[in-house]
């Protein structure tokens, strides 16, 4: 049985006293919950002082993207060695955002996968298409080479890289995809495993949902067989409604 796996996007919102704040009251609700696995993910410069919020807690801290190199002449960039100094476990790649806004390639978010891993970083690799994509009725064909582009020569390990399946049409939107459809396009992406790895790795592999989910439709998102867990935004930011997001996902498992 996957453990269900909650994520906090914090983006880039808060300030240093709001993160402080923030990660307090996620501890007081939801910190000694250990049949749900949960990290957030603030900015770069709050990583620490989060980190010393969340000690004696069972919440784990992520970088919300690395760098590809592990040192050097790259101004601007943080190491996926510079985010374990900070207390992370974990970094997202490949989000949306990032992809779109900044123009990160398969090709490039690969290679952060490949670096993440190699320091020791837990990687959350988020693939999806856009709503033009779906329109065409391309949505499998993206979510193939994504994932074709962003683990070529990643050997996966369900307990080191996690899947989130956020279509970009439901981030911060607040269109969420419905039950079915992200049902839909995690089997897709089980079998995809399946077929590339092992079934032994796809049923162990945890696959988030991610866009505009909130404390009203996680439960309807986490009684999909396929869905292991949410990668939320917006609601993060609410340490009632993340409190209740992981609630919805430890009752939808339990
Ligand atoms: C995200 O950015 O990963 C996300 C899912 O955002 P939101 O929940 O706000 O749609």
């Amino acid at each position: 049985m996957r453990t269900p796996f909650v994520v906090g996007n914090w983006k880039m919102n808060l300030d240093l006293a709001g993160a402080e704040e923030l990660a307090r009251g996620i501890v007081a609700k939801t910190g000694a919950i250990l049949t749900v696995t949960q990290a957030v993910c603030p900015p770069f410069p709050y990583l620490r002082a989060v980190h010393d919020q969340l000690v004696d807690s069972k919440i784990q801290l992520g970088a919300q993207n690395v760098c590809f190199e592990s040192k050097g002449a790259f101004t601007g960039e943080v190491s996926p060695a510079m985010a374990l100094d900070c207390g992370c476990s974990w970094t997202i790649i490949g989000h949306s955002e990032r992809r779109l806004i900044l123009g990160e390639t398969d090709a490039l978010v690969n290679k952060k996968v490949k670096a993440a891993l190699a320091a020791g970083l837990k990687v959350i690799l988020c693939i999806g298409e856009t709503l033009q994509q779906r329109q065409a009725h391309q949505t499998e064909q993206v979510i193939d080479a994504q994932l074709q582009g962003s683990l070529d020569g990643v050997e996966v390990d369900p307990l080191k890289l996690v899947l989130a399946y956020e279509p970009v049409w439901a981030i911060g939107t607040g269109v969420v995809a419905t039950p079915a459809q992200a049902e839909a396009v995690h089997m897709h992406i089980r079998r995809w495993i399946i077929t590339r790895y092992s079934a032994g790795v796809a049923d162990q592999l945890r696959i988030q949902y991610g866009g505009s989910v909130n404390p009203g439709n996680a439960t309807s998102l986490m009684v999909q067989p396929n869905v292991d867990g949410l990668l939320v935004g917006g609601a993060s930011l609410k340490a009632d409604d993340f409190a209740a997001i992981v609630a919805a996902a430890q009752a939808a498992r339990a």
